[in-house]
């Protein structure tokens, strides 16, 4: 059987890149679609053949309950309103996989974990990359202590905006913050899953020049995570520098990636030399890995307390940025 996905929200990530996955994928299926705006729903349903009784608006979502056709609601929404379409989703007994960062805060993200957990539905994240061979090659590489234990890590994942100043992205309600909220995240990703540790202090700082742009949001924003043991991860993320790079130094040698969070064209170096890996479709991978998962009832990878460590990082570094001072990540 495959699976039926519905996705909330036709914006960019979903028309530029999981409805093409979705064209892939062999465990799932585009079957449905969510939106406020009757001419996508209308463009979309001819594009990929989408039944009406398959398209549902932000009100009428709820009756989605009632679709069998729909397993899996994938939230492609302004962060906002992750929290509340994840609840509602999985009220509505359907899988959930919610795109990145997973919510506002960590508070939120419980909610969301807590409603799955009540429904007895799987949540995932939209982390792409736990399905990239050259990403998983450096969670082999610092996990398993192949060049010895790691020392440090350096990373940094920015770019430079230059759309709508009145995008959702640049406004403070809806996004949360700014580049360390949406580009951040891999970077803190990243240093995690490169240590497989937690870590438990950061100390931030903030950096604008463009104060009419990012009046809302942050622009850029430098951290240091403290992991157990003294392990040092530098990291950086901004909407006004072309970062995205992961490098990690260990006591026989240093491994990295760069480019590290795009969606192809990744390119990693270790002691043994240049890593040659398939560059692949990470969203069908990762959407298809979930949907076995649900038929398999395994656990997914990424499961809605990945996000959520994720989001206790940014909550931290915020609180440092305001405090000037070293913050516990809690
Ligand atoms: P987008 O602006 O292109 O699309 C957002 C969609 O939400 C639009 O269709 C818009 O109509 C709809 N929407 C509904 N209510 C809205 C409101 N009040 N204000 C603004 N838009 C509203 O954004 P996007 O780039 O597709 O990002 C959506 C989500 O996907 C975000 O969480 C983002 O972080 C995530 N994303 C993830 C990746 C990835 O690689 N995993 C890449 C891009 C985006």
């Amino acid at each position: 059987k495959r699976l039926g996905i519905a996705l909330v929200g036709l914006g960019g990530y979903s028309g530029g890149q999981l409805a093409p996955a979705l064209q892939e994928t062999k465990n799932c299926y585009l079957a449905g679609i969510v939106t406020g705006t009757p001419s996508k729903a209308d463009s979309w349903s001819k594009k990929y053949n989408i039944p009406g009784k398959n398209i549902y608006n932000y009100n009428n979502f709820d009756s989605i309950a009632d679709n069998p056709d729909i397993d899996i609601v994938y939230v492609v929404l302004p962060i906002s309103m992750h929290k509340e379409f994840t609840i509602r989703a999985a009220q509505a007994g359907k899988h959930v996989i919610c795109e990145k960062p997973m919510a506002l805060n960590a508070g939120e993200c419980a909610e969301m974990i807590a409603a799955c957990k009540k429904a007895n539905r799987m949540l995932s994240i939209g982390y792409r990359l736990h399905f990239e061979p050259h990403n998983i090659e450096m969670m082999r590489l610092g996990q398993k202590e192949i060049y010895g234990k790691v020392t440090s890590i350096d990373t940094g994942n920015g770019f430079t905006y230059r759309g709508d100043p009145n995008a959702w992205r640049l406004k403070k309600a809806l996004a949360g913050g700014g580049g360390l909220m949406d580009m951040g995240v891999y970077s803190i990703q990243g240093s995690r899953y490169s240590l497989g540790k937690e870590p438990l202090f950061v100390k931030a700082t903030e950096e604008k020049t463009n104060h009419e742009l990012f009046r809302e949001v942050d622009e850029t924003v430098f951290w240091e995570l403290e992991f157990p043991g003294g392990i040092l991860a530098k990291g950086k993320s901004s909407y006004n520098n072309n970062w995205g790079y992961l490098k990690v130094k260990a006591e026989k040698g240093t491994f990295g990636l760069e480019p590290a969070f795009g969606y192809g064209g990744i390119r990693g170096n270790s002691p043994a030399g240049e890593m040659n890996f398939p560059q692949i479709n990470q969203q069908a991978f990762q959407m298809d890995d979930f949907a076995r998962c649900i038929l398999q009832k395994k656990p997914t990878r990424v499961p809605g307390e990945e996000g959520m460590r994720d989001m206790k990082v940014i909550d931290a570094i915020y609180r440092s940025i305001a405090s000037g001072k070293r913050e516990r990540i809690v």
